[in-house]
């Protein structure tokens, strides 16, 4: 993961309309987009739109948004039709978690059985 600071961070520039994103959710606090770059038939990405770099960097007081970022997936998942047959919702964190935007972000993947456990 590089260094990546408010100006350079590609979701936070998503977050400001300076770049295009497929967004499929939106409330004050966090957005939904498709991923770029899709592992499964549906793969969207949750992110808040206030910059923390990972799970490894919120604070107890982030309780609310991280909250939200999950109920969000699930209100994704059901209006993009993955409830039935399920679905996962994963973030990766730093290096060794495959994480390569350090921005937080949960992938929201469904559309295929997906295999456990990742490599
Ligand atoms: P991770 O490897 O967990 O950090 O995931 C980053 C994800 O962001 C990858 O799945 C990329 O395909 C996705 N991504 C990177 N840039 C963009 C972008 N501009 N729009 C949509 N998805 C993006």
């Amino acid at each position: 993961m590089d260094g990546t600071n408010l100006e350079t961070c590609v979701f936070c520039r998503i977050v400001r309309g300076e770049i295009p994103a497929e967004v499929v959710y939106e409330e004050a606090d966090l957005v939904a987009f498709r991923d770029m770059s899709p592992q499964a038939p549906q793969h969207f990405l949750l992110i808040p739109k206030r910059h923390i770099r990972s799970v490894d960097d919120l604070d107890d007081d982030d309780q609310a948004v991280i909250a939200r970022l999950i109920l969000a997936a699930r209100d994704v998942a059901r209006s993009h039709g993955l409830s039935e047959h399920g679905y996962r919702v994963v973030t990766n964190i730093g290096d060794d978690g495959g994480q390569s935007v350090a921005h937080l972000h949960f992938h929201l993947l469904g559309g295929r059985p997906l295999s456990w456990p990742p490599g």
